[in-house]
């Protein structure tokens, strides 16, 4: 979904806070026929009060207080190859230090080694926070085990969540039920009645005491939008 707070970002000065926009290196079978992401190809989530600045193609260093970033919108994810995986740490160094919040949505977590990717991230930039993304042709066992790691040593900057109505198949669709039974919040931004900015910004790990589910993370419902 397009909102005022997702800006284009073709200019090449700021093409790289897009990274790896055109690959998600941990697409599940569910992505395969259903992803969405495309359509917002070479944008990229920016506080609103940033937005003019980026699409003049300056740099964020330039900017004022409190810019927040997401560095992929629903394409892309953390690279996997060595090439780009060296290139985005590259870019991670220079860029999250700029933000007061970086909010990483990925899938990396079902990967080998992932998590200890992720880790690493984490402990150099304490402005990230990270979004375990999971759909229902993806393993809930899996999932539980990559929180039980960073539940209790990245509790406050972890969330995890799923989109709710997509056209799954029946088991999928009992793996998602599985996870929501945990409880959940719903995205107010993508069901319509609101924005990241009303919500509280709970992916960014901002306002979340009382929307903890039974195993102590939010789990936050996005709409499927195609
Ligand atoms: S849950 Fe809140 S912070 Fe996350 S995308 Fe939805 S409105 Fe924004």
């Amino acid at each position: 979904m397009l909102t005022d707070d997702i800006v284009v970002t073709r200019n090449e000065a700021v093409s790289a806070d897009t990274f790896n926009v055109d690959r998600c290196d941990y697409q599940s079978l569910w992505c395969k026929r259903y992803c969405y992401g495309r359509k917002l190809t070479g944008r990229a989530y920016v506080a609103r009060q940033w937005r003019s600045d980026f699409v003049d193609g300056k740099i964020v260093q330039h900017c004022g207080p409190s810019p927040r970033l997401r560095p992929f919108t629903v394409i892309g994810d953390v690279p996997k190859r060595r090439g780009d995986r060296q290139r985005f740490e590259r870019f991670v160094r220079k860029l999250f230090p700029r933000y007061e919040k970086v909010w990483l949505p990925t899938r990396s977590w079902s990967d080998d080694g992932g998590l200890e990717y992720l880790a690493d991230i984490m402990d150099e930039h304490e402005n990230v926070a990270v979004t375990l993304s999971f759909d229902g042709s993806m393993s809930v066992k899996t999932l539980m085990t990559a929180t039980d790691r960073f539940r209790t040593r990245y509790g406050d900057r972890t969330s995890l969540a799923t989109v709710t109505e997509a056209p799954y198949t029946d088991a999928e669709r009992e793996n998602v039920d599985a996870l929501l039974a945990l409880g959940y919040t719903h995205c107010p931004k993508t069901h319509g009645a609101g924005s990241c900015h009303t919500c509280g910004r709970l992916c960014w790990a901002e306002h979340r005491a009382t929307r903890l589910s039974a195993i102590g993370l939010p789990i936050i419902g996005f709409k499927y939008h195609r």
